[in-house]
């Protein structure tokens, strides 16, 4: 039977496919039957699924400690008892060895007579253990599972994989050939995952919030990036319309390509620069094939992600250069590190925040370890020798934060020339302008820098209040919000009085409806991912700036995000006549 699943787009394009499904936030334990030979086998695989729960409890029990105290700490010591319980051990061997099956099942049984047991005392307390006892299982059978979960790397067929969600680690194997696009239960629109498989040019859907459930491994599924839709074991008549649309796709992309050597300038010669972001050097000879006139934005935060150490000075000195090289003449900008919010370190040391957004993120983790800061800005100075590298500080939420990252800087940069060691001396630095207490400082800030970039990623889900993650909320993440299009207005005009060039590299900025307002409120650059290249320098060159300032006045009259919808709609219908579905819309 067919079935629709409805998500959220997050990367345009059409896939068909078979499906691979991953991590499952509650594991479905299925039982199967083990022969004698193998008995042995699921019993060490217990063993050692206890025995690292209870080291990865240990460091948890211990990095508590240090933050919050012991007794915060003591909470881990019913979990421990929970892995040391002798009764239920045996109990989960035993079962194994007599009715040989899987260990996953045996212990999945173990633990809900457990549970039931414990759910039944009089004693509130014992009855809260059942907490403990669920937490420890999850943890266990989250080991167990992932011994047996497929590497993304190691995949033979092309697959469309389905996940729970993708950990920023996995992200990393999206560019793998045989992944011929992805669906998640969570996320919204500029979620982590969805903006790599942006930049991997791979069609994915997020937010479905039951596809885990809804679909097994190997069922068909048809992937529509433009709408939103999943469909599951379509329709031969379904699959036959699919068919076309992707032959469509490929004839527009072929258009599209013909753009690349063209300027990208309005019909009244205001030039505008077009730029890529990417995640992952492999991802640069797409964007600058495309036509991009370098790179607005390079998230190097990929680079450490997924990993139990940091990256050398020495690996990350190679990347950066050989991507300064592959993109040279053209300028690159590589953000210093934005760990946190989504993207975060899986490491002991580092224990994930309570509101990751708002936490220890970015330049507030950089400031608080100039030891990793340092050695990333040694890489990125040395990298920059060719003179075409930029450096981009991310999350800045007052002048305070700059003056500190640039005295790091300053030394970096004086350790490295008395070291001998060349840069360039004239290196251009930029910040992020993506909380809202730096665009209303930006004409603070401006004076500190050479260039700014507003990350709407950021900037919407800190004005509007709205986790730019979480798919229940998405209908209220507006990118033409008055507040938002008030701030955006502010700090280009805050850019350009003090003579700084001011770009975008949030999302807004790849959708060619928003590029005509953007461009009217002054925008110099767009940062997007790859594939939006073509199409939002076709928008540019098929308007006036000077009707685009007008309306950017207007717009920012009106009082609501619809009411701006509607006017940019009825004013690109106008100019654009006959071309505003095939420039605007089409395959949006
Ligand atoms: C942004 O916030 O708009 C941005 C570009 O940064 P990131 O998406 O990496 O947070
Ligand atoms: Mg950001």
């Amino acid at each position: 039977m067919s079935k629709k699943l409805k998500g959220v787009s997050a990367s345009l394009g059409i896939s068909i496919g078979k499906c691979l499904v991953l991590n499952r936030e509650e594991f479905i334990v299925t039982k199967r039957k083990v022969s004698l030979d193998d008995i042995p086998k699921e019993i060490l695989r217990f063993e050692d699924a206890l025995i690292n729960t209870r080291r990865e409890i240990l460091s948890l029990q211990k990095n508590i400690e240090e933050k919050l105290g012991t007794k915060h700490a003591q909470i881990f010591d019913a979990h421990l008892l929970v892995l040391e319980d002798r009764v239920l051990v045996e109990d989960v061997i035993t079962r194994i060895k007599k009715e040989k099956v899987n260990v996953e099942y045996a212990f999945n049984q173990v633990i809900k007579k457990h549970i039931d047991t414990f759910m039944n005392m009089k004693d509130e307390y014992l009855r809260e253990r059942v907490f403990d006892i669920k937490d420890v299982a999850k943890r266990v059978l989250s080991r167990l599972f992932k011994e047996e979960m497929p590497s993304l790397e190691g995949l033979k067929d092309k697959v469309i994989i389905v996940a729970h969600d993708l950990s920023p680690a996995d992200t990393a194997s999206l560019h793998h050939k045989n992944i011929l696009g992805f669906v998640t239960d969570i996320g919204g629109p500029t979620s982590h995952t969805a903006i790599i498989a942006r930049s991997s040019g791979i069609p994915a859907v997020v937010g479905v919030e039951t596809a885990t459930q809804a679909v097994s491994s190997g069922d068909t599924l048809i992937i529509d990036g433009y709408a939103g839709v999943v469909i599951v074991n379509p329709s031969e008549e379904t699959k036959r319309d699919y068919l076309e649309r992707q032959r469509e796709e490929i004839k527009r992309k072929r258009y599209l390509a013909a753009l690349k050597k063209v300027p990208s300038e309005t019909k009244d010669k205001r030039k505008v620069s077009i730029a890529g972001n990417v995640e992952f050097p492999g991802e640069i000879g797409n964007v600058i094939e495309w036509g991009a006139e370098g790179i607005g934005l390079y998230r190097t935060e990929y680079m450490f992600l997924g990993r139990d150490n940091f990256p050398s000075e020495e690996e990350q000195y190679k990347t950066y250069f050989s991507s300064a090289k592959r993109v040279h003449p053209f300028p690159v900008i590589i953000r210093t590190l934005d760990l946190g919010g989504d993207k975060f370190l899986t490491r002991p040391d580092i224990p994930p925040d309570l509101h990751p957004f708002l936490g220890w993120r970015a330049i507030r983790f950089c400031l608080a370890r100039p030891d990793i800061f340092k050695t990333q800005l040694r890489a990125i100075l040395r990298a920059s020798r060719l003179g075409n590298v930029k450096i981009m500080f991310p999350m800045i939420s007052g002048v305070d934060e700059i003056k500190k990252a640039k005295e790091i800087l300053e030394e970096t940069k004086q350790e490295l020339r008395e070291k001998g060691e060349l840069f360039d001396e004239t290196i251009e630095l930029g910040i992020m302008i993506e909380v809202p207490s730096a665009a209303l400082t930006s004409d603070i800030l401006a004076k500190e820098v050479n260039f700014f970039s507003i990350g709407t990623n950021d900037l919407i889900q800190y004005s509007l209040a709205v986790d730019r993650g979480n798919e229940k909320v998405a209908y209220l993440y507006e990118p033409l919000h008055p507040a938002v299009l008030k701030l955006i207005n502010l700090v280009v005009k805050n850019a350009h009085k003090n003579d700084i060039w001011i770009g975008m590299c949030g999302e807004m900025a790849s959708s060619p409806m928003f590029a005509f307002l953007l461009l009217g409120l002054g925008l110099d650059e767009f940062s997007v991912s790859f594939p939006m290249v073509p199409r939002i320098k076709r928008l540019i060159r098929a308007v006036d700036f000077s009707r685009a300032k007008e309306f950017a006045r207007y717009a920012l009259s009106l009082s609501s995000a619809s009411e701006i919808s509607k006017g940019l709609e009825k004013i690109l219908k106008a100019e654009l006549k006959n071309k505003f579905e095939e420039i605007v819309t089409a395959g949006l």
